[in-house]
Order: C-alpha cells, then structure tokens, then sequence
C-alpha cells in the first residue's frame, strides 16, 4: 500500500503506561508498526490509523496479540479506563461488524485498546469476511 508510511510515527517513542494496571507498556514492531502492549495483562494500544495499518499489512495478528494475561496476580481494572496519551476517559464501543467485540476508544485522540486476544479475534473474522464476500 503506497500510502502506508511506516516511519511518520511522531509519538511512537513516547512511553505509555497500561490504563488497566499501570504497567509501562512494551513496543512491539511488526510490519512497520510501532504498538503498545502491556506484558502483564495483554492489553495493546493502537493510536489512530495503527490498527488499520496492521490490519492491511502481512503482519498476523498473533505476532503482537499474545493471547493471554501473563500475570493473573496483577489488579487489573476494566472500567472507567484513561486514555494512556492523554488522560480522556475512554468510551467502549463494539468494533464495527463485531458486536461481541467490545474496545476502548479515545474521543479525543481516536486511540484504541485492545484485550488480550481480541486482535486475533478481529483478525480471524475479517478474513472470513472477505473469504464470503470472495465466494459470495
Ligand atoms: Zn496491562
Ligand atoms: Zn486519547
């Protein structure tokens, strides 16, 4: 895709901290992508356009999704989330065509937060979605 542009990430450096349990969140690179992801509970944080990017990339989904918390001691929240760049509380909304799906998502900066193993779940149904649309 000619229009992706794998080095304009200006916050990419920037640290983020988990808003589910305060842990600085790792970067992970995978097809030219710079993401979030926290170690203790899963969670990934896509700022706008990085999900997209990863979606229409060669990237599999389980190269950054590891599935799982690696710590269930941890005190993990699940509500009244804080966006981890700006502070802005975030809403939960149902990814598009995927009810069962619930993300967080930022207002203000369009961010969004993903569970542990909800990217590879995404990432299976949108390649069923186009395995229909292919055989109709
Ligand atoms: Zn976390
Ligand atoms: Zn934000």
């Amino acid at each position: 895709m000619s229009h992706i542009h794998p080095k304009d990430e200006p916050h990419a450096h920037l640290e983020l901290k988990c808003p589910k349990d305060g842990t600085v969140m790792s970067k992970v690179v995978a097809g030219g992508v710079t993401i979030d992801r926290c170690e203790v509970c899963g969670a990934m944080w896509f700022d706008l356009n990085e999900l997209e990017r990863l979606l229409m990339g060669k990237v599999k989904s389980k190269e950054v999704d590891i599935g799982a918390r690696t710590r269930t001691d941890a005190k993990i929240k699940t509500k009244n989330l804080d966006c981890p760049r700006d502070g802005e509380r975030m809403k939960e909304i149902e990814y598009p065509d995927q009810s069962h799906v619930h993300i967080m998502k930022c207002p203000t900066c369009q961010g969004m937060l993903f569970d542990a193993g909800e990217l590879v779940d995404v990432d299976k149904f949108t390649l069923l979605e186009r395995m229909k649309a292919f055989f109709g």
